[in-house]
């Protein structure tokens, strides 16, 4: 079982028992095993989850009728063998929006249940400040409205939204307790982008979006199936997500990854939290700026940085010109990023630690200093081989992992696509 599962177990099925909680947990073993496998005989499901024959027919039969699962022909198994008829995981015809709303952006990933390929994925810069919660929420409505609308001209109808925020969620409601970059407190997401949807009575998970893009990256990205790794969003705030053994660390209330808020120098500069000398002082993209283009009043508490992407470009340009101020500066931000990195590794042991954002678009300058102070610093040295990364979904990591979760909570609870409020149920 791979850590999404695990994580969002607790949210599909309530308290249910007997008969509904069997019924359920039989269809989602049917569906994982169809996904791990990719085609399968009734007889391998039978024999792989060690259902009895008749109930795995059922099963079938009710995924088939709601098009979970297709047939795929005739399967033979060895020269004289019985010809047997195979199946597979369907659900072309239903779609999951994976959404990201950040300070700056918010991006969107629509899949089909395969989640191989997007059928919507778009990007909008925005300022997620300016006008306070109500106008960025209006705005991801929007958002979220227009990718239902290309997803159904793509042919799949909407069932599972996630969304990613920089901030702490109470996943299990779907609120957003504090993100101190959008200035956020006890905001209810879930229910509000719920109201905006109108009539799509769509479930939507909310999540932090440093925890959706480590699994992103632990399941497709460029360190697939590293069991330890850590993720690092490289924003205006830095967010880590931590996967350990497999499974997304989430700590006792859902706050562990907090990671740019490390009080790495007390003396330092105030931070969005109200704190001083926070890790994301350092090392976020305002520290950045601030270093490279001191002359801009960009970056100082409270001065939002203008047009971040076009920022980032200027300094590449900088960069790439051998300006010595640019260099400079993210020689500094690259050490900051090693120190923070090795009190992750002397914490977590990851094998590697994965840098989204504006850490990836600068990774070819910034890592080389952060690899050389984390290797400095670790107390373990060498021996916990521990390399910095640099993500190759860009900005879409998040949005990318938040689609992941939408897909595996529909796997994990087929009856709310077998039964739909208002469609009798079948048996
Ligand atoms: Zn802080």
């Amino acid at each position: 079982m791979v850590a999404s599962e695990q994580d969002h177990a607790g949210l599909a099925g309530g308290t249910a028992s007997g008969p509904a909680a069997m019924r359920r947990a039989n269809l989602s073993l049917v569906l994982r095993e169809l996904r791990a496998h990719a085609v399968l005989s009734r007889a391998d499901i039978a024999e792989a989850t060690g259902l009895h024959r008749a109930t795995v027919s059922n099963l079938v039969a009710e995924l088939l009728d709601r098009q979970l699962v297709r047939e795929v022909g005739v399967e033979r198994v060895g020269a004289v063998g019985r010809p047997r008829r195979a199946v597979a995981l369907h659900g072309a015809h239903l779609g999951v929006l994976g959404m990201e709303l950040n300070v700056d952006y918010i991006a969107v990933r629509g899949t089909d249940l395969s989640g191989r390929s997007a059928l919507v994925e778009r990007r909008v810069v925005f300022d997620a400040m300016a006008g306070g919660p109500d106008r960025a929420l209006r705005r991801l409505g929007m958002v979220a409205r227009e990718a239902v609308e290309a997803m159904r001209r793509a042919g799949a109808d909407p069932a599972g939204i996630a969304v990613a925020v920089p901030g702490l969620v109470d996943v299990a409601r779907g609120v957003v307790t504090y993100a101190p970059n959008l200035d956020w407190r006890d905001i209810p997401l879930a229910d509000r982008l719920l109201s905006a949807l109108g009539g799509d009575r769509v479930p939507v998970t909310v999540d932090n979006d440093a925890n959706l893009s480590a699994l992103a990256e632990y399941l497709s990205g460029v360190a697939a199936g590293t069991p330890d790794l850590v993720y690092l969003t490289g924003e205006v705030g830095v967010g880590g997500g931590i996967v350990s053994h497999g499974r997304l660390l989430r700590g006792a209330d859902g706050f562990s990854g907090e990671v740019g808020h490390l009080p790495v120098d007390p003396s330092g500069d105030r931070c969005g939290c109200g704190r001083s000398g926070c890790w994301e002082t350092k090392v976020g993209l305002a520290a950045l700026v601030r270093a490279a283009m001191p002359e801009q009043a960009y970056g100082l508490y409270g001065v939002p940085v203008p047009d971040p992407e076009e920022r980032v470009t200027e300094i590449i340009r900088g960069l790439a010109a051998g300006d010595p101020q640019m260099l400079e500066a993210v020689a500094q931000v690259g050490r900051w990023l090693g120190l923070g990195g090795s009190i992750l590794a002397n914490l977590f042991n990851p094998r590697v630690i994965v840098v989204g954002g504006y850490f990836a678009s600068l990774a070819a300058w910034l890592l080389p200093y952060a690899q050389e102070e984390l290797e400095r610093l670790v107390v373990a040295g060498s021996a916990a081989r521990c390399r910095f990364v640099a993500s190759e979904f860009g900005f879409g990591a998040a949005s990318r992992g938040a689609a992941i979760v939408a897909v595996n909570q529909l796997i994990d609870d087929p009856t709310r696509l077998l039964d739909p409020p208002g469609r009798p149920r079948r048996r």
